[in-house]
């Protein structure tokens, strides 16, 4: 089932009253999420991302804009008419019900023509339980479950409708990191098997780009960019996006464009044909850093932090504002009070100063 939000627009009222202006939480929204895929929705805190999800499942109206579930426009229906399942952060279980009473109960509530009987009931439950793998569980109760099993569980809940759309807002934010890891790639797994359109919300890049066919990036209520996450990831279309992508994070530097060659410090370090001269902020992603005696990029007081296969190093540079963080192959030893770099191209990102849009330049 493919999701169309169009123009889709939220506004609340100020809480507070010194202040008159209302909170525009989502802004003018429009992308056609494809039938069958995984969305992650992504952003730092107060972006928008809930307030989307909640539009999405009827839990919010929007001020403005539609949203279609196939051809079928939902934006005045019900969360129940909707055909979504929805997983919260707190899985929100029935701490007092078993396992398997947790998971029937969406379709004891079912009425009219949707109504089933009970043996129907059953091996509806015990399916989707056994597609979360969750099945050895089914007479305890939430209290008596770890953390990633109670996650199983509300994911269950939320399948046992075979719904048409799958919401899931920060389901792992509750799990150690080691769980977190298994269970992103337990909620592929079971996208991937049901093919129910999944819109996931999460501030963790890191998640968002592991499991999602493509990712949405917010801010303040607005789409910054949407694409594959490699795509994002190699081609961000602004700095917040360049820096909220990728771990160690992009290193931002001040830098100036004179004659079509970039200068970092008074140092010229790369060839920038056919961008006008200008002050611009620089972004080199860690592994866009080549040591190189010969390198025009001099950074100081290097440390090194070995990563296995590969190094970390840590230098100062004056024009960046915080530590640089370089990842290079674990030949590279680092003696001295100096490190050289060479630059790859593709690593490298400017951005106007004012409007911090990329420049595209070649
Ligand atoms: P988080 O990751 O912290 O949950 P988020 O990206 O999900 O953040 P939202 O919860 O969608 O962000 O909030 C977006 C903006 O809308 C925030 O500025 C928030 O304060 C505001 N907001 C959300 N709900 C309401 C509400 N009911 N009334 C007023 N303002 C609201």
């Amino acid at each position: 089932m493919r999701i169309y939000l169009e123009h889709l627009t939220k506004a609340f009222p100020s809480r507070n009253r010194k202040e008159k202006k209302e909170v525009i939480a989502v802004n003018d929204f429009t992308y056609e999420i494809p039938d069958g895929t995984l969305t992650g929705l992504l952003g730092p805190s107060g972006c928008g991302k809930s307030t989307t999800l909640n539009l999405i499942c009827g839990l919010e109206t929007p001020t403005s804009g539609k949203i279609i579930f196939g051809d079928e426009d939902v934006t005045k229906l019900p969360p129940e008419a909707r055909g979504i399942g929805i997983v919260f952060q707190n899985y929100a279980l029935y701490p007092h019900l078993t396992v398997l009473e947790n998971i029937l109960f969406p379709l004891q509530n079912l009425r009219g023509p949707d109504k089933m009987d009970k043996m129907l009931m059953l091996e509806k439950a015990r399916d989707a339980a056994a597609l979360v793998q969750i099945e050895k569980y089914l007479d305890r109760r939430p209290k008596e479950l770890s953390g990633g099993q109670q996650q199983r569980v509300a994911i269950a809940r939320a399948l046992v409708k075979r719904p048409r759309v799958l919401l899931l807002d920060e389901p792992l934010s509750n799990l150690d990191a080691r769980l977190r890891l298994q269970t992103r790639e337990e909620i592929r797994r079971i996208q991937r098997e049901t093919g129910i359109t999944t819109v996931f919300v999460t501030h963790d890049q890191e998640e968002a780009m592991s499991i999602s066919d493509q990712i949405i990036v917010m801010k303040d209520g607005v789409v910054q960019q949407i694409g594959k996450p490699q795509h994002v990831y190699d081609d961000p279309v602004n700095l917040f996006v360049a820096k909220f992508l990728g771990t160690p994070p992009v290193n931002v530097f001040g830098g100036e464009v004179k004659d079509g060659k970039l200068f970092i410090g008074g140092s010229p370090v790369l060839s920038v044909p056919g961008l006008s001269s200008q002050k611009v902020f620089v972004g080199i992603r860690p592994e866009g850093f080549v040591p190189d005696e010969q390198g025009m990029l001099v950074c100081q007081d290097p440390s090194t932090e070995v990563m296995g296969r590969d190094i970390s190093i840590v230098c100062r540079h004056n024009n960046a504002s915080a530590p640089i963080r370089a990842i290079v192959s674990s030949e590279n030893i680092v003696h001295g009070n100096t490190v050289c770099f060479s630059l790859k191209p593709n690593k490298v990102y400017l951005f106007a100063t004012d409007s911090e849009k990329r420049l595209i330049w070649g």
